[in-house]
């Protein structure tokens, strides 16, 4: 059996046309124009160029960009105090500080310190917590696009195994309950977990958000099941060069999944898709107009 592969490039930019489509929709309807704040600290190129790409991300969807660069040695205090700039700043309705910050910068204080109706990120406690306990909330974008990913798979998620190894704030925690909120049977693996290929094996759905290059193989794979590698690893490459690998063993998973995600072109493209549909929602939300059809 070849697995299908779930194009996420495609299905991101499909996104990114249906949130173009509806700023015009509010900017003609309600003179609307959402706008998302980008601060991004120092000079780590991987992260220079995830921001560069939600700038560019948000000005083709028709939205404005703010776009803050601040120098590596900034203090805490003066990081803190632009965040409270833009909480008060009517035109600025997402903000997102890019991961990670520098040492000495204490990133939940920061994450705390962004009013939660504009926590595009979904990082913020509240939001955590209302996601949690089933409340409307702002979710965390690399989550929110794994769950569409699937779903262009399977049209419910109703009732089926659901396997997430990895268990951070940004991913494998919000990914499980949004999980949980599509009725899915829900399992949260880790570092600590006992026997994972056989975890990984009861999966109808298998989420790999670790790390680890190539790290599950295609015999913790329920054949059929449908795979969405969340990892994004640089690895050694022929002639001195590096490319970029999943948490997957793409060869050999797409052996024996249903479905799966490539890395990249899987989950990463939609994770910036996503980060436009929480703009939108942020804008509609603060100006207390219905939540947009995105
Ligand atoms: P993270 O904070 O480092 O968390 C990794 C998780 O994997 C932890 O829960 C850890 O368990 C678990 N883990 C580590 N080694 C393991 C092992 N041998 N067996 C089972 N579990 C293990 O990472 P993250 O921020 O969630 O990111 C995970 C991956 O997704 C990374 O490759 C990252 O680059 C990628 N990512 C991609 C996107 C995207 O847009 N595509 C967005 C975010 C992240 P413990 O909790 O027990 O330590």
């Amino acid at each position: 059996m070849s697995a299908r592969i779930i194009d996420g490039k495609a299905m991101a930019a499909a996104l990114r046309a249906d949130v173009a489509q509806e700023v015009q929709r509010l900017a003609k309807e309600s003179g609307l124009v959402p706008g998302l704040a980008v601060v991004l600290v120092g000079s780590h190129p991987a992260s220079q160029a995830y921001v560069g790409s939600k700038e560019r991300a948000t000005v083709e969807a028709g939205m404005r960009s703010f776009d803050h660069r601040l120098p590596e040695n900034v203090s805490e205090t003066d990081l803190l105090a632009l965040v409270n700039r833009l909480n008060a700043d009517p035109a600025v309705n997402g903000i997102l500080v890019q991961l990670p910050l520098p040492k000495g910068i204490d990133a939940d204080k920061v994450l705390a310190t962004i009013a939660p109706g504009k926590d595009v990120d979904g990082f913020h406690p509240i939001n955590a917590g209302r996601l949690a306990t089933g409340l409307p909330a702002l979710a965390p974008c690399t989550p929110l696009g794994c769950i569409k990913l699937a779903k262009t798979v399977h049209a419910s998620l109703t009732g089926m195994e659901a396997v997430v190894i990895g268990r951070s704030n940004i991913v494998g925690k919000p990914l499980a309950q949004l999980l949980l909120g599509e009725n899915a049977t829900v399992t949260v693996a880790h570092s600590r977990t006992r026997d994972l290929p056989a975890v990984s094996r009861r999966a109808d759905l298998l989420f790999a958000a670790v790390g680890r290059p190539e790290m599950v193989k295609g015999d913790w794979i329920k054949p059929g099941a449908t795979v969405i590698d969340v990892g994004i690893n640089r690895v050694p490459a022929d002639g001195g060069k590096t490319r970029l690998v999943g948490d997957v063993d793409f060869g050999e998973a797409s052996a024996i999944a249903g479905a799966i995600t490539p890395v990249p072109g899987g989950v990463g493209p939609m994770t910036i898709a996503c980060l436009l549909v929480n703009t939108v929602r942020a804008a509609c939300a603060s100006a207390g107009l219905p939540p947009p059809k995105v």
